[in-house]
């Protein structure tokens, strides 16, 4: 474990600086405005650019854009991303801006589909405004299962984008897998292949149960009574 240093250590460049700001002097959660910022760096160049960047790092800093609760000079940071301040962990991140061949591959890896919503590019959301989707890559913070932190890249719709996901927990994910039976486990690995859930046999089941007739359903609720 790395000591956090202070925001005020002049040997850091400015990105780390102003991540152990946020995290020191705003904290997690709170709203911190453009003025602000630049009073705590007076003199140095370029820190609402550094502030921005740290967003690269799976921080999520948002304006009014994102969150229409706020000033347009105000920022609320919602939570710490990678921490830039540790030896080599600035460096671990996606291109500054996202290629077109790798924009492709991430857009195919996911079968260009919304991870979040699962729609696809062009498709009309449904509602009254008639507004079509359009894909996207965003970064998603992912906590590995051996709890480093890493920035991903993921396929997005333009409104999921502006949503603000939270972080993907890998090793939250795993405690639940194993409180699952073999059976479901066994299910879950089928829809992962197939990118899309099937109805189980006990969805058939109950699809076929609800539309028997009253007795023909006391019937089946014996035998399943019989089985358990
Ligand atoms: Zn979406």
């Amino acid at each position: 474990m790395v000591e956090q240093p202070s925001w005020k250590s002049e040997g850091l460049g400015t990105k780390k600086r102003v991540a152990l700001w946020l995290v020191q002097e705003v904290g997690a959660g709170s709203v911190f405005t453009k003025e602000q910022l630049r009073a705590a760096f007076e003199g140095v160049s370029q820190v609402d650019r550094r502030m921005r960047e740290l967003r690269d790092h799976g921080w999520q800093i948002d304006t009014n854009r994102e969150d229409p609760a706020l000033d347009p000079s105000e920022h609320r940071f919602v939570s710490q991303g990678v921490p830039v301040w540790e030896p080599g962990m600035a460096s671990r991140k996606p291109a500054e801006s996202v290629g077109a061949a790798q924009r492709r591959a991430v857009l195919v890896k996911d079968n260009y589909l919304c991870r979040t919503c699962g729609i696809g590019n062009g498709e009309a959301y449904g509602d009254d405004h008639g507004a079509t989707s359009q894909l996207d890559i965003a970064r998603r913070k992912v906590l590995l299962p051996e709890g480093d932190i890493e920035v991903q890249l993921v396929t997005e719709c333009n409104r999921c984008r502006t949503g603000g996901r939270g972080e993907c927990d890998l090793g939250a994910f795993g405690s639940a897998l194993e409180q699952l039976s073999p059976y479901e486990r066994k299910m879950l690995f089928s829809w992962m292949e197939r990118d899309a859930r099937a109805f189980n046999e006990v969805e058939k089941l109950w699809g076929v149960y609800r539309t028997m007739p009253a007795a023909a359903r006391a019937t089946a609720r014996e035998m399943s009574l019989a089985h358990t």
